[in-house]
């Protein structure tokens, strides 16, 4: 078997923390199953900069390109909030996002039945919820030119963003969404303003036009974007895979993260275009949360979002099935048991720190792999 390359970038504040209990699960996963794994460290964000001067260094960009997938943690911190802006700890991610060309996010959200009563949802919209949002990375409004403010001579200004999108982009992000949706309960809804915004226009245009071409057995349907979010909050359980800009996905991915309860429960994964030889995507996958300066050192941070991340990696990466719904399995089990971190505790529960969190989900995962 081919040793499955990963990068560790566990960054700054809550991050090394969060990582500390991946890389158990790694080290007990080669130890038991001879999975296979073989892990390079390297520095991302302020820890870089504090190393490097930049938010990430060059040696460390080319072990990224070269792994098969990057865990990374989280960076950021009020210790580098006055460094220069291209090298801030943000420009880290962004440049990985950049290089390693990673289009499509996807944004998960579950609802594990023992957190139900923690949504701003009743238990009965939010309980046994599974819905992937995949959002458009690299494109829209957030790249689009001309992206100015320009003064207009007369005590006005007049600020632009361009949404603009090309045929290819809605093509690879849409064939991604269709790809997911096989894998899970095979219905896609596209979201988009078709009725005010030409970008929608095309958006719809071309994915219907993919769905005909390559993915006919796949439910798809069509809904604009703001009604899109208002049935997010209504009925969340009718959807399996979202798909559209990094706009409305920017938006629509933290409304459905929300239903779910804590920051410290949420992965995520942005993959990049499958290699035509091998098939294989370059990948990166993060927790959605920051480096929680205000509980970092402390042991308390919730190790959760980073070990879903490693369990997507699985999925996505390696092709795991089996493992990667055995850890998600054992992240249950163990909310199922009472346990919870700080973020999500309530009356009742049994309160543990970061690292107990970790052994307890590790402890699962081995039970249930034997
Ligand atoms: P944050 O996500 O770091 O924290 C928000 C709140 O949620 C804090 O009270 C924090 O303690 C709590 N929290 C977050 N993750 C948690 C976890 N795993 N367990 C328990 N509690 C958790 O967002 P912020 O405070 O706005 O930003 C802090 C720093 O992180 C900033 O420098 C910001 O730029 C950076 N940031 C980085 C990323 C990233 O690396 N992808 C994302 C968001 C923010």
């Amino acid at each position: 078997m081919a040793a499955r390359k990963l990068l560790l970038l566990p960054g700054d504040g809550i991050g090394p923390e969060a990582m500390a209990e991946v890389k158990k699960l790694i080290a007990a996963m080669n130890a038991e199953f001879g999975s296979g794994f073989e892990t390079e460290e390297g520095l991302v964000g302020g820890s870089a900069y504090d190393a490097h001067g930049k938010a990430i260094s060059e040696q460390d960009m080319a072990r990224a390109m070269a792994a098969d997938a990057v865990l990374f943690g989280a960076v950021g911190g009020p210790k580098w909030a006055g460094v220069p802006y291209e090298v801030r700890p943000e420009a880290g991610l962004l440049r990985l996002r950049k290089d390693m060309e990673l289009f499509a996010n996807l944004r998960p959200a579950i609802c594990y039945p023992a957190l139900a009563e923690s949504s701003s949802l009743k238990r009965e919209l939010v309980e046994g919820l599974d819905v992937l949002i995949v959002r458009e990375l690299t494109g829209g409004v957030y790249f689009g030119e001309p992206k100015e403010i320009t003064d207009l001579g007369n005590g006005q200004k007049r600020a632009v963003d361009t949404q603009v999108y090309d045929t290819f982009e809605i093509e690879r992000i849409s064939g991604a969404a269709f790809e997911l949706a096989r894998t899970r309960r095979n219905k896609v809804c596209s979201m988009e303003k078709n009725n005010v915004m030409k970008s929608g226009v095309l958006w719809k245009e071309v994915v219907t036009a993919v769905h005909k071409a390559k993915y006919p057995d796949v439910e798809l349907t069509h809904m604009l974007a703001d009604a899109g979010g208002m049935q997010l909050v209504r009925q969340p359980k009718q959807f399996d895979v979202i798909v559209t800009d990094n706009l409305f996905g920017d938006l629509l991915s933290d409304v459905a993260a929300m239903l779910t309860g804590s920051l410290g429960m949420l992965p995520s994964a942005s993959l990049g275009s499958p290699d035509p030889k091998t098939g294989t995507r370059k990948a990166l996958y993060e927790p959605v949360h920051g480096s929680a300066p205000d509980i970092a050192g402390k042991g308390i941070a919730n190790p959760i979002a980073m070990i879903a991340s490693f369990a997507m990696c699985l999925r996505y990466s390696f092709n795991m099935i089996a493992e990667a719904d055995r850890l998600e399995g054992a992240i249950a089990a163990i909310l199922d048991d009472g346990y919870r971190t700080a973020d999500i505790m309530s009356d009742g529960m049994k309160e543990i720190g970061t690292s107990a969190m970790g052994d307890a989900i590790l402890e699962k995962f081995l039970t249930a792999s034997k």
